[in-house]
């Protein structure tokens, strides 16, 4: 029997000092998802804000059932933010997003007629709104991932993206792998397409990244997702015997 909690889709969205943001955010979700007619809840994963964040979401759910929160003790980073949202959802699908309205929730029902057709389905930022410095770095950065670890994601810094749940039962994530999600569903022999989507200039609260710190960061990962993917384990087997 199908479980009663269960819904069609999981909303996903990693939540740090971003008070402002997040009844928008709301609005703006429930607005996008009212057309799409399938069950829904949206986990926000508060990442130990130590704005008005943690109340705001909390005064939301007790408004609204739909809404779930996850609040964690201390800000963990926003790959754990993401796991602990994996580990709890429910959905059959499961789409994550940034907390501060720089995903459109209007581009989620593009992403959704992607999915059946492909496991993972990434958003494509085509039109960067963000500082020039932001929008030089990425490029250098995705065209850098893509040659070292023999990929073709455009934009694997944007959050909006939408997997088939199983995708991500097992997977297996380590701090700064929410960059690399695609890759790790592809290695699991998942199919990965790519859809553009809007982004807006953040309007409310400041990035939680800066430019050398990312990059420092991310290039480490890189080399560890090139390994893993080199020695990720394939085999076919011919004949099994009792
Ligand atoms: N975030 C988080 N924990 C962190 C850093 C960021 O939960 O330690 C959240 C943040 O609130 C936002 C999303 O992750 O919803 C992306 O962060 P941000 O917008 O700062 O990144 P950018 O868009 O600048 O790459
Ligand atoms: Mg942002």
């Amino acid at each position: 029997m199908r479980n009663m909690s269960k819904r069609d889709i999981s909303i996903v969205i990693p939540v740090y000092n971003e008070e402002d943001n997040l009844k928008p955010l709301v609005t703006e979700l429930r607005e996008a998802l009212h057309g799409v007619n399938k069950s829904y809840e949206i986990i926000f994963v508060d990442d130990g804000s130590w704005d008005r964040s943690f109340a705001i979401l909390k005064e939301a759910a007790s408004q609204d059932p739909q809404i779930r929160v996850i609040r964690f003790r201390k800000n963990t980073g926003q790959t754990a933010a993401f796991d602990a949202g994996f580990r709890a959802s429910q959905g059959d699908i499961v789409v994550t997003m940034d907390a501060d309205l720089q995903n459109d929730p209007h581009d989620i029902p593009h992403l959704l007629e992607k999915i059946g057709e492909f496991d993972v389905v990434c958003g494509w930022r085509h039109k960067r709104r963000d500082p020039w410095i932001k929008i030089v770095s990425s490029k250098i950065a995705n065209f850098v991932r893509n040659k070292l670890s023999d990929e073709e994601i455009v934009d694997t810094g944007c959050s909006l993206k939408a997997f088939r749940s199983e995708c991500l039962q097992d997977m297996k994530l380590f701090n700064g792998m929410h960059r690399f999600l695609p890759t790790l569903a592809k290695m699991e022999g998942f199919t990965v397409t790519q859809v553009k989507v809007n982004h807006r200039p953040r309007k409310f609260g400041t990035t939680k990244y800066n430019v050398t710190n990312r990059m420092v960061r991310a290039f480490a990962d890189l080399l560890a997702v090139r390994w893993m993917k080199k020695r990720n384990l394939k085999y076919e087997i011919e004949e099994t015997i009792r």
